[in-house]
């Protein structure tokens, strides 16, 4: 007898192995699950013909990553609501025939912040307004942080995701311009880098941050990857903080993605065992 796998999948650019395909197998493998998950390179002309092949095999949804993401928006039959805000989308998924856009991103963010603390009511500083800091500002002051400082280096995109946080959710945003070592003021509860600084092979850049104002009561989060042990993850977990590495944000976006096209819930476990083999988990 001939099983049909359901097909889930990727719209990427050309990758020598991609973490996430790994991730996201070893998860179906763990849990016997009859689906696949397959890299398609697909270029930003072909993107439309891409969206309209994978509803054509009938694929239960897919990712995708940079230059897709906002690129995806008019190929798509609606939207979440956090996807709306964010004005970019991560994850398609199947519903009632429609490809409905999602943006996990930020709820694997506040998924991994939430095992750590509750950011209701919190005060947040988040460094970077790009794709990332757009996806973890939105869901995190959905997710009922009061105050989120946002700090960028160029005042444009800084000031448009402050005013995007003040007008669409309900938490108070501030922009901070960034020059030099930035202070965290008193009283702020959670640290998020969310700019590309630290990432491979750059993996000694500093966050410019004053690391006396980091204190042991502070969560500080990073949103790079590779290597898991950033420089600012190291540096804080010396200062004493709670720290919160960028597989976290990974992995749960994984997971929620494969809950919204499997409707299991798998073990996050077994997703970041595979990518500590890709990345290492040590710094
Ligand atoms: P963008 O290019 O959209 O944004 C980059 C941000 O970093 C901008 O705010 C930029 O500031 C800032 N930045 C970059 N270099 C410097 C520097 N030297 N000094 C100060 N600011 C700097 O990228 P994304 O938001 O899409 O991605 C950011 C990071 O998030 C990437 O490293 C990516 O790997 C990671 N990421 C991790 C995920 C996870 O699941 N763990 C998911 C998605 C992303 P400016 O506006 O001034 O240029």
């Amino acid at each position: 007898m001939n099983f049909l796998s359901q097909l889930t999948g990727s719209f990427a650019q050309p990758c020598a192995e991609n973490p996430t395909v790994a991730m996201v197998e070893a998860a179906y493998q763990h849990h016997g699950l009859d689906w696949r998950y397959i890299n398609c390179e697909v270029a930003p002309e072909g993107l439309g013909d891409a969206v309209r092949g994978a509803r054509a095999m009938g694929w239960a949804g897919f990712n995708c990553s940079i230059p897709h993401k906002v690129a995806v928006i008019q190929h798509l039959d609606g939207l979440g609501e956090s996807a709306r805000i964010i004005g970019a989308v991560n994850c398609a998924v199947r519903r009632d025939g429609k490809f409905i856009g999602e943006n996990t991103d930020g709820k694997g963010f506040v998924q991994s912040l939430e095992e750590q603390i509750d950011p209701a009511g919190k005060s947040v500083v988040m460094f970077g307004a790009g794709g990332a800091a757009r996806a973890i500002g939105v869901e995190t002051a959905l997710a009922g942080a009061a105050q989120i400082t946002v700090v960028n280096r160029s005042p444009d995109r800084g000031e448009e995701l402050t005013a995007l946080l003040n007008e669409q959710t309900p938490a108070k945003a501030t922009f901070v311009q960034w020059k030099g070592d930035y202070q965290v003021p008193a009283g702020t509860d959670i640290v998020v880098n969310a700019t590309s600084i630290g990432l491979f092979p750059d993996v000694e850049a500093r966050v410019p941050v004053d690391l006396e104002s980091l204190t042991s009561g502070m969560v500080v989060a990073d949103v790079i990857p590779n290597p898991p042990r950033t420089r600012l993850v190291r540096d804080a977990e010396s200062r004493g903080c709670t720290v919160i590495d960028g597989l976290g944000m990974l992995v749960n976006q994984g997971v929620i993605g494969i809950r919204y096209w499997t409707g299991v819930d798998v073990d996050a476990s077994v997703m970041r065992a595979r990518l500590e083999e890709i990345f290492g988990g040590e710094g």
